[in-house]
């Protein structure tokens, strides 16, 4: 390795959680990864700790102003029990293109896939391997200067932590119930959609509070200037297959530009399938929808992978997508890029990245 990161290991390592009963998110590994960011230093002092409460100034930044962002990834234990990771180097990409967004400085793309490597090996032991589980990895970067007052940090701590994770949809790959959000807005053009910060969920949370309480699932997000075109769905992408074409919301500020979306696009164009990165209104879906050709509806991200939707609300319409089972588009992605990443498919692509 060409970084080398002290490691502290836990004197009082934790029990591990049922891997039969693995819900998403919720137990945490016995370390973390942890590095500096000071004015005139750059980054520094990167470093493998046990997993404990973090210390911080009332007055951070972070705090009052919300300057934050995050990422998600995963590590597998493949069918030949080798660790690996799944495209790494796309979230380091994206870390250095949100925190541009955000004014937090820049990272070294390679010590940034190797430090997640690191704290993965240190606690690979922690990889849960029945079918659908995996270690969910969570970096996070948030201003740690005691300020008040609207400026960016001088100080910043990056944080990587781990969990041992099931499936995202406790019932597994059930087809989803998603409402068309039509009065609160997620990201505008100019705005902060396309960067992984913080703030733009704690504004999602009361829409999808509303969603929730009418019973469903997730909102489907349309654009903010117009209300008319379809974007994304929670914290994935969304795709639709209508006729024989497979359409995404094109990338052009307003939606996170997803790894799994990007792998959904790549597995579809080598399969010969019909592709359009192009804004679709919620109209032309309605339109569709009685004319009997919205055939598929599936929202793409690494938490789910693939999450098929059986039932799109818009308005007064509801509609019953592929009679409310999973379709063949949705199951095809999920078997190549699942299968890829436990290294039950050939890593065709290129996207796999072992941890040794
Ligand atoms: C993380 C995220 C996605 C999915 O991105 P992946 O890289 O595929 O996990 C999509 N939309 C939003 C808003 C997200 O936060």
């Amino acid at each position: 390795m060409k970084y080398d990161f002290p490691v502290t290991k836990t004197t009082n390592p934790k029990q591990k959680p049922d891997p039969e009963n693995l819900p998403f998110g919720k137990f945490f590994t016995d370390h973390m990864f942890v590095m500096d960011y000071d004015e005139g230093q750059g980054w520094h002092d990167g470093k493998i700790v046990p997993y404990a409460p973090l210390e911080l100034d009332p007055a951070s930044l972070a705090l009052h102003y919300g300057q934050e962002m995050f990422e998600g990834l995963k590590a597998y234990k493949s069918v030949d029990g080798q660790v690996q990771l799944f495209r790494p180097d796309m979230n380091a990409k994206r870390t250095n293109k949100t925190n541009d967004r955000l004014c937090i400085p820049p990272m070294d793309e390679d010590l940034y896939v190797e430090a997640v490597k690191a704290i993965v090996k240190v606690d690979s032991d922690w990889i849960p391997e029945k079918k659908d589980t995996s270690l969910y990895i969570r970096p996070f970067i948030f201003a740690s200067e005691p300020h008040l007052g609207i400026r960016a940090s001088k100080s910043y701590k990056f944080v990587i932590i781990l969990s041992p994770s099931g499936p995202y949809y406790a019932n597994g790959m059930q087809p989803t119930k998603l409402y068309v959000e039509n009065e609160y807005v997620r990201a505008a053009m100019g705005g902060t959609g396309e960067a992984k910060c913080a703030g733009n969920y704690a504004g999602s949370l009361k829409a999808q509070l509303i969603a929730h309480e009418k019973g469903f699932e997730q909102i489907l997000w349309l654009d903010g200037n117009e209300k008319k075109y379809v974007e994304e769905v929670g914290t994935s992408n969304a795709f639709f297959v209508i006729g024989d074409e497979v359409i995404t919301a094109p990338l052009r500020g307003t939606i996170l530009p997803g790894i799994t979306r990007d792998s959904c696009l790549k597995v579809l164009r080598s399969r010969g399938y019909k592709v359009s990165e192009r804004l679709l209104s919620i109209d032309e879906i309605v339109e569709a929808y009685k004319n009997g050709h919205f055939n598929e509806m599936f929202a793409s991200g690494t938490a789910a992978i693939i999450s098929p939707v059986g039932e799109l609300k818009y308005k007064d319409i509801n509609m019953i997508i592929n009679k409310g089972k999973i379709g063949p588009v949705a199951q095809m992605l999920y078997d190549t890029i699942y299968g890829i990443q436990i290294g039950k498919a050939k890593d065709e692509f290129g996207w796999i990245v072992p941890v040794k």
